[in-house]
């Protein structure tokens, strides 16, 4: 899964990005509204951080323009503390989520995923494809309820999978969720994690759709 950090201050969005990247998340910032309406309004983001207060182009800015350019990628605004005004323009503006500043990592994570899930349209907190089971908020992968170890670009891929079950999807979309924008991409490694996956998983639930790409669906019995 692939995050949009907008923030301008310089520590706390270092904090916010070591956080996201640690949870396993590809991260690309920016530190003003200007750079993080293009880069929304342009790549594939499966959730956004949006500070409210920006240089450029002040956050609800960014947000409405989002919004009327049918950009409709999950939005969690970060507001300044006492702010009610902020949560309610910034709510009615089209974010799905607010957290006040100051507040715990622990927190906008939590909120990060559950945005993620709605978005898919889960409610859960563990994902399921037959035996395999993925805990977003541990990291935590098992097969009928035996961990397995896997990379943290593995966990990536089988992530990305696990949220959208039965859909199909190249190796070019996996690409551009797992790698954050200045990462050397290369889709080939696309098929060596699917590789290892499948090894390491034991079970046949990766579909390969030939030209296509990769499918998630329950082993048939
Ligand atoms: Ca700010």
């Amino acid at each position: 899964m692939r995050i949009l950090l907008v923030e301008d201050e310089p520590t706390l969005a270092a904090q916010i990005h070591a956080s996201l990247v640690d949870a396993g998340y590809a991260v690309d910032t920016a530190a003003n509204g200007v750079d993080g309406w293009h880069l929304g309004a342009e790549e594939p983001y499966d959730a956004v951080v949006l500070d409210l207060g920006l240089p450029g182009l002040d956050g609800l800015s960014v947000l409405r323009r989002w919004r009327a350019a049918q950009v409709n990628l999950p939005v969690l605004i970060l507001t300044a503390r006492d702010s009610w005004t902020d949560k309610v323009e910034g709510i009615d503006a089209g974010a799905d989520d607010y957290l006040a500043k100051p507040f715990r990592m622990e927190e906008l994570l939590a909120r990060i995923r559950a945005l993620i899930r709605r978005a898919h349209g889960m409610a859960a907190p563990e994902l399921a494809c037959g035996p395999v089971r993925l805990n977003a908020r541990t990291g935590v992968v098992t097969v009928d309820g035996a961990a397995v170890v896997l990379t943290a670009h593995e966990f990536k891929v089988l992530d990305y999978l696990m949220h959208h079950p039965g859909a199909i999807i190249s190796k070019a979309v996996l690409t551009e969720h797992i790698y954050a924008q200045d990462f050397d991409r290369d889709s080939n490694t696309i098929e060596v994690f699917v590789g290892r996956l499948r090894r390491k998983l034991g079970v046949d639930v990766i579909e390969t759709v030939r030209g296509q790409g990769y499918r998630l669906r329950p082993p048939t019995a």
